[in-house]
């Protein structure tokens, strides 16, 4: 299936931190694909910005070798074409050098966006530049990476620091997790086919598992890593948004506001977790390679690499239905996904089968992503009458053809940006809420000394969290199984 593509207006990006890691590797090879596929206008233009001194053509030859690397299948010509919108602007975020003549490179009729491709630190005192040198126009957007916030006062911090020269309807908070094709799909499923949405609450559904496990470590992050944990750098954001699309009301409409009114009312029902419900872990080193505090170099460190939870939604429709997330590095795969477990078949008609178990319903975020649904069928073939478990499986890739799995997350964020549709992005309030549920959970663990279990690497977790799962007579899904 061809997906159709609906060019945007022209613009002008101002790329921040454009010579960074996630600039080279993920944003400009994003906005060359856009180019490519003819939904970035030719008379769009990206200014890319950072403190190095370099001149433009210095700067293309950085993304020409990071495309080399990074996405490889370039169309030679069309990188030429694309790169003849690309200029650099030298200027230094926390001073005062430069800023002229950035001014002098954007166009007054086009939209304008800033990306904050740059640490948190810096995302204040960028928004209060661009407004003091006359660069914010009420128009304009800002888009800020994560974290946003370190905890609910840093992020309220953070929102103050943000509106005092932008308004919320020009603040693009990124969770790249909203711009994944399966994760839009879990909107559709739900709302826009009658089969679910019946079955969707504790009635039928016995409990949700969302799982984000990664086979790396923290990748040169060390130190940002320590401070933080899977509890900050995972939970807070992505899987708490993960939760949120699975378990929001139907919004009255597709917009921005009405999805994301429904996002805070689930962060807002999500009751305090015991720390009986909470099993964190710290990958130990093994066979010569060194552990998580090898890797973050802090012998003494306490911080979490692994985290899973059992959490419950006091509300009528989660009542009694547990949701079970889990994140962590170094695992035996990686793998994402939100599974649904229907409740068991209430009773069993066939004969020497045992107990039915229920349908999964399994929204697979990567890789490869899709969906499945495990149901129980009658063996083909003569003889007994015998059951059998079989996934009934959609892959994108496989469905819709390879167009339809290739658009990486911040190819679609950018270009929503551009167009000024702020579903796929955090809210102020949703930020501050989620953190307002994340703190006391951190706190409680401060304060009473606790130390992460220790766990293999290459495996699920520690023991620990298969205890939260086996307490509750359930089991996790099997990573990479
Ligand atoms: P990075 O590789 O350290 O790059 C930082 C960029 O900021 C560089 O271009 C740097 O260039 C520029 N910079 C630093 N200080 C500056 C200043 N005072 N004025 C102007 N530019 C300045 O960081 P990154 O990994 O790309 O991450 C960028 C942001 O994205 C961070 O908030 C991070 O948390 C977030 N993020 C990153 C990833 C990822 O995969 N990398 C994933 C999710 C979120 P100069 O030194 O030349 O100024």
């Amino acid at each position: 299936m061809v997906s159709r593509v609906i060019p945007v207006n022209p613009f002008d990006l101002v790329l921040f931190g454009a010579t960074g890691d996630l600039a080279q590797r993920k944003i400009l090879p994003g906005l060359y694909h856009r180019f490519e596929v003819g939904q970035m206008p030719e008379d769009a233009c990206i200014i890319g910005s950072a403190r190095s001194d370099m001149d433009s053509d210095a700067f293309r030859d950085q993304i020409r070798a990071s495309m080399a690397e990074f996405a490889p299948e370039f169309k030679k010509d069309v990188l030429d074409r694309f790169l003849d919108r690309v200029s650099y602007v030298s200027v230094d975020a926390s001073g005062d050098a430069g800023w002229s003549d950035l001014a002098k490179a954007l166009r007054p009729d086009v939209v304008r966006a800033f990306y904050l491709s740059v640490g948190p630190s810096l995302f204040s005192g960028i928004a209060h530049r661009l407004n003091e040198h006359g660069l914010a126009t009420p128009d304009s957007r800002i888009v800020v990476e994560k974290p946003f916030g370190h905890d609910l006062a840093s992020a309220k911090a953070l929102n103050e620091g943000l509106r005092a020269c932008f308004k919320e309807h020009q603040i693009y908070r990124i969770d790249h997790y909203l711009g994944k094709e399966t994760v839009q799909n879990l909107m559709a499923l739900r709302f826009a086919n009658s089969l679910f949405e019946p079955l969707w609450n504790s009635t039928h559904i016995d409990h949700v598992q969302i799982t984000v496990a990664e086979t790396v470590s923290v990748e040169g992050r060390g130190s940002y890593y320590d401070q933080s944990g899977a509890m900050r750098d995972m939970v807070q954001n992505h899987l708490v948004q993960l939760l949120c699309l699975t378990a929001m009301e139907p919004p009255s409409k597709f917009a921005p506001n009405a999805v994301r009114d429904e996002k805070v009312k689930v962060i807002e029902a999500l009751d305090p977790v015991e720390p009986k419900d909470i099993a964190r872990g710290q990958y130990r080193a093994e066979h010569g390679q060194g552990g998580y505090v090898d890797h973050v170099g802090n012998p003494a460190s306490r911080t979490e690499s692994f985290i899973a939870l059992k959490v419950h939604l006091g509300n009528w429709r989660w009542a009694g239905v547990p949701f079970y997330l889990r994140t962590g590095k170094r695992l035996r795969a990686r793998e994402s996904e939100i599974a649904v477990f229907f409740r068991d078949p209430p009773h069993t008609i066939f004969p020497n089968v045992g107990p039915l178990h229920g349908n999964v319903l399994v929204i697979r975020l990567q890789p490869d992503e899709g969906i499945i649904l495990r149901t129980t069928i009658k063996d083909p073939g003569p003889g007994g009458f015998r059951l059998s478990d079989v996934a009934l499986d959609m892959s994108f890739a496989d469905a819709l053809g390879v167009e339809a799995s290739a658009p990486d997350a911040y190819e679609r964020l950018v270009m929503d940006v551009i167009r000024g549709d702020q579903t796929l992005f955090m809210r102020g309030d949703e930020a501050e809420a989620a953190w307002a549920w994340v703190d006391p959970i951190i706190q409680g663990w401060e304060d009473r000394g606790d130390r992460p279990a220790r766990y293999d690497q290459g495996s699920s977790g520690p023991e620990e969290a298969l205890m939260l799962m086996h307490r509750d007579g359930r089991r996790w899904r099997q990573i990479g199984g």
